[in-house]
Order: structure tokens, then C-alpha cells, then sequence
């Protein structure tokens, strides 16, 4: 995708990212508007435009999304409490960056739903 694409261009390190953890094929970096004490996104590094053409073009990769996610939550202390894991998808799942992104959201409860 390229220089079109945000998240293709913090993989590029043309923009500036809090990496958390990277993987050969994932990256983590904090949200820059965290909705709570721990949020932190985990991309594939390569470009799909969401979650279900990754799932879908990549099942192996999306795994890896998870599990990168899964290490992150591990490493923030939030496997005791737990924590919540979303992937905001088109117009109407409220996605605004389209380069496949899930938000890792712990450190407080979130009640039932994502205000
Ligand atoms: O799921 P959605 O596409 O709405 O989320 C995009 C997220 O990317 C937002 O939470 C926004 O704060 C985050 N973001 C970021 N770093 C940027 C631009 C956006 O963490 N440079």
C-alpha cells in the first residue's frame, strides 16, 4: 500500500509510534488517543485494508495479529483482570484507518460495551 496508508508508514518508520513489541510480520505501538490505561494497537505488517480480508487472505497472519496481541496483554499485566480485544471494521464498525488494526484495551474495567 504504501505512502497512502498510515499504519504502512509507521511500519516504515516514516512516522513516529511507542512500539511496544514487533514481531517479522506484526507490529505494536500505543494508541495516540488511549481510551484507557492500557491501549495498544497490533497490525499485521502488511497492508490489508481490515480484518476480514486479512482473515481471509491470510489466516496464518491474522493468528499472528492475535498472538502478538495476546503477548502484549501478557507483558501489560493484564491477563489476571483481562482485558478487551476489537477490531473496528467499515463504515459501520467506526473504522477510520483503513490498514487492519486491533485495539488491545485493558487496565480498568470496560463494563459491556466500548462507550
Ligand atoms: O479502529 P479505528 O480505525 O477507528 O482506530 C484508529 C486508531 O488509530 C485510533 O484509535 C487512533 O487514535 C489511532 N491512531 C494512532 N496513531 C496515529 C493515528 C491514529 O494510534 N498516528
Amino acid at each position: 500500500m504504501g505512502t497512502d496508508c498510515l499504519f504502512c508508514r509507521i511500519v516504515a518508520g516514516e512516522i513516529p509510534a511507542t512500539i511496544v513489541r514487533e514481531t517479522p510480520t506484526t507490529l505494536a505501538f500505543r494508541d495516540i488517543d488511549p481510551k484507557a490505561p492500557v491501549h495498544v494497537l497490533v497490525i499485521p505488517k502488511e497492508h490489508y485494508a481490515d480484518v476480514a480480508t486479512l482473515a481471509q487472505g491470510d489466516p496464518a497472519l491474522a493468528g499472528e495479529v492475535l498472538a502478538t496481541a495476546a503477548a502484549v496483554a501478557e507483558d501489560e499485566g493484564l491477563l489476571g483482570d483481562g482485558f478487551r480485544l476489537m477490531f473496528n471494521t467499515g463504515a459501520y464498525g467506526g473504522q477510520e484507518v483503513f490498514h487492519a488494526h486491533a485495539h488491545l484495551l485493558g487496565g480498568v474495567p470496560l463494563g459491556p460495551m466500548l462507550a
